[in-house]
């Protein structure tokens, strides 16, 4: 399915009309106002996504255009009914009309049953399940053209899409059937994705901030200790319940520490909590992702990090487990305790890890002491 979405690609056009309400068709005898609209749209996703705006197509941008995403826009046309609509009821409806056949289907309710439970938990909203009928949130599984006017193109680019609040189609969840489907981080996680779609669902838009689950791009993230962030909770309007959800760290604010720093390829890296910054000697602005965007299973909260050069691996430590990354592949057999480098019981943790490239020696800071 790669075919339509690269050739979209080559201009950056499908992407910013997918997603930046760009009007091509609608105005052929006004082609320079196309090319100007083009480049104010460019202008536009740069400035959603935290790029140097420049209304160019350079990488940067093709890079971010290629990333797997949500298709609800970041900004304009999708809504049903204007403004910011919200359910008139505060005890909803679901119904899981089909099931993709990646997974086992008691795990497709799983994870659509925890993915509510995601917004159950902050809202005061009840989602219950119904199995025939209309239901408020109907979701399902659709291939390409299916008529609701926002066609899927085959795996990757656009993974579903859902309706805000309002009658008929509005609420409801789509899914690319095309797209491989998991409980894991392999794929794509079908709880991250819906938990993501019935946040349209609820009526609210996608988010710049890239540690929110409004996010319009994936990124994996554990599953298991999953808790609502806080980008989402002051969201747009709903109304908190408990507002306890972990909230993306300021880059400038002058409180801020890192709980690792490393060198990786030219770059600098600083890893807190589930985030990750990287500096390029060359690049005045720091990125900020998720670090889970890179390595997918790795848990937040890494302690130490190295890189070596030499075997162009990147090592990786919390607690008494370390892993090895070539890219972002974890190395077979990892993660391992790190007693297996040698350390005595008595060391619990690395605090700090450095390796010379030069004298090929690592350095483990452990406390007042260094090991060598
Ligand atoms: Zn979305
Ligand atoms: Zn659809």
């Amino acid at each position: 399915g790669g075919e339509q979405n690269l050739s979209h690609l080559l201009s950056g056009e499908g992407y910013l009309r997918n997603f930046y309400g760009l009007e091509t068709e609608l105005h052929p005898s006004f082609k320079r106002k196309i090319t100007d609209s083009v480049s104010e749209k460019l202008k536009k996703m740069q400035s959603f996504f935290g790029l140097k705006v420049t209304g160019k197509l350079n990488n940067e941008t093709v890079e971010m255009m290629k990333q797997p995403r949500c298709g609800v826009p970041d900004i304009g046309e999708y809504v049903l009914i204007d403004g910011n609509p919200k359910w008139p009821r505060n005890d909803l409806t679901y119904r899981i009309i089909n099931r993709t056949p990646d997974m086992r289907p008691a795990d497709v309710d799983e994870a659509i049953k925890q993915a509510f439970e995601v917004w159950s938990n902050v809202v005061p909203l009840t989602f219950r399940k119904i199995e025939d009928g209309a239901a408020d949130i109907m979701m399902s599984f659709q291939f390409r053209d299916h008529g609701d006017g926002y066609p899927f193109y085959g795996p990757h680019g656009t993974l579903a899409h859902a309706f805000q609040p309002g009658p008929r189609i509005g609420g409801d969840v789509h899914f690319d059937e095309e797209e491989t489907w998991t409980k894991n981080s392999k794929g794509y996680n079908l709880f991250i994705v819906a938990a993501h779609e019935l946040g349209h669902s609820l009526g609210l838009a996608h988010s710049p901030d890239p540690g929110s689950l409004m996010y319009p791009n994936y990124a994996y993230r554990d599953t298991k200790e999953f808790h609502l962030p806080q980008d989402d909770i002051n969201g747009q309007s709903l109304q908190p319940v408990q507002p306890t959800g972990p909230s993306t760290p300021r880059t400038c604010d002058p409180n801020l520490s890192f709980d690792a720093v490393a060198t990786l390829r030219g770059e600098m890296l600083f890893f807190k909590g589930r985030y990750l910054w990287r500096k390029h000697p060359q690049i005045r602005e720091t990125e900020i992702n998720l670090i889970s965007q890179f390595w997918p299973t790795l848990p937040a909260g890494i302690q130490a990090a190295y890189e070596d050069v030499e075997k162009d691996q990147f090592v990786l430590f919390k607690e008494d487990k370390f892993w090895v990354f070539k890219e972002s592949n974890v190395v077979h057999g990892y993660p391992k305790r790190i007693h297996q480098l040698g350390f005595p019981k008595t060391v619990k943790r690395i605090n700090a890890a450095f390796s010379d490239k030069n004298t090929r020696k690592t350095y483990f800071f452990v406390a007042n002491k260094y090991w060598r």
